[in-house]
């Protein structure tokens, strides 16, 4: 066997080892919870996490999918059509529905899926596809796989958008794709004035908002009911790895039709494995919990404004934003990643994320909270990053 291929990536690691861009695996040995064990650490406070309404461990989420595992086994062993739907998905994807007041819902082993899945089954190359720059790498991947001419606009630049969206006019369908909310900086798509612009270019509308749901507006349905706008986005994709049960899986909302037709035609559909069941039971008891607990999206804002007051007081610059994602830019992927080593040493697990995930020279640390944090909690991870960020010369 020839080894060139691999020698070459063993030497680039070496590189990546050298540069101090190489990432390394944190494990944990507890449920994942504001704290937690770490192997080789101890206890230390997770401000990384997706877990923003802290239901991934709740004893309601666990035992759902405790009853699902002994009602119905560890998995379909086939796909949908095959054999491979649960009364589960069903009940879930019911709910997705009328939680997002779509008029049906779709799951996937993974929102990735869903994004990558979705585009590429209905458009090809009499119609356009508009998508922001700063999209997620699955709604890159699948813009790429369409096989319609694609247009990027400049990130949340509107009049960028209105541009493609004039000069692409003649196409059968144009389609504007965003995330709701911008998983690296934190912000919100401009959901009012692109879905104005959509309607008056007669362009679909389709929000990835994984980092929305169960998070942004007032009762967690998403970035669309932040903007009182729930019910009025033509297709919302999104996952149930992170506020909602924090297991994995991902869907599809929208028009009955377009649910329907992905599942005749999506690929991921057609030759992937469904959700596994205990997953689909705990997202549908993350969901319950959500309805019958409106507190906990309260408490995930009020910690978010708490927590950005009291990064901004102690001289860090986050980038703005009403969301629990607080990136703060460092720059190089080694001052980040120092950043991040530097704090786990004083127990606050922080991510630092540079180059591929974030432009070069754009690295950052990226702190996000949840509704389970704790003023206290808060207020320990606010310490460790005031003396690491004076050690390391990034405060104001
Ligand atoms: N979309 C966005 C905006 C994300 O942040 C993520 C996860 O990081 C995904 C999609 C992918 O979600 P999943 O983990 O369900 O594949």
């Amino acid at each position: 066997m020839t080894q060139g291929l691999f020698q070459r990536l063993g030497a680039e690691i070496e590189g990546f080892k050298g540069q101090g861009v190489y990432k390394r695996f944190n494990t944990l040995t507890s449920p994942q919870a504001p704290w937690v064990e770490m192997a080789g650490r101890g206890r230390v406070l997770v401000l990384s996490s997706n877990n923003y309404l802290g239901l991934s461990a709740d004893p309601a989420v666990v035992a759902a999918g405790q009853e699902a595992l002994k009602r119905l086994g560890a998995g379909t062993a086939s796909v949908r059509f095959i054999c491979g739907t649960f009364d589960v998905h069903r009940r879930l994807e019911a709910k997705l529905a009328s939680f997002l007041g779509t008029q049906d819902a779709l799951t996937y082993v993974s929102c990735w899926n869903a994004n990558t899945g979705l585009t590429p089954t209905f458009l090809d190359e009499q119609d356009v596809i508009i998508s922001d720059e700063l999209n997620h790498a699955s709604v890159i991947d699948g813009v790429r796989a369409t096989r319609s001419p694609r247009k990027v606009y400049r990130h949340s630049d509107m009049s960028h958008l209105e541009e493609h969206l004039t000069s692409s006019k003649g196409a059968r369908h144009r389609l504007v794709f965003t995330d709701g909310v911008f998983s690296m900086e934190g912000d919100l798509a401009k959901l009012p004035d692109i879905a104005d612009l959509a309607r008056r270019h007669d362009a679909v509308v389709v929000v990835d908002d994984s980092h929305g749901t169960g998070v942004m507006g007032r009762t967690g349905r998403g970035t669309p009911e932040h903007y009182g706008m729930q019910g009025q986005v033509d297709v919302i994709t999104s996952t149930l790895g992170k506020a909602l049960g924090g297991a994995a899986g991902g869907f599809t909302a929208g028009p009955a039709s377009l649910c329907d037709y992905l599942a005749q035609r999506s690929r991921p559909q057609l030759f992937s494995n469904a959700l596994p069941p205990t997953v689909a039971a705990s997202a549908l008891a993350a969901l319950e919990q959500l309805d019958a607990r409106p507190e906990l999206v309260r408490t995930l804002r009020e910690n978010t404004l708490y927590f950005r007051q009291r990064m901004t007081e102690a001289g860090f610059a986050p980038l703005a934003g009403p969301t629990p994602i607080v990136p703060v830019i460092l720059g190089e992927t080694a001052l980040a990643i120092r950043m991040s080593k530097r704090l786990l040493e004083e127990r606050v697990f922080v991510t630092g994320f540079g180059y591929p995930v974030v432009p070069q020279g754009h690295a950052r640390i990226r702190c996000q909270i949840s509704a389970a944090h704790t003023r206290d909690d808060l207020d320990f991870g606010i310490s460790a990053m005031r003396k690491v960020g004076a050690e390391l010369g990034i405060l104001k």
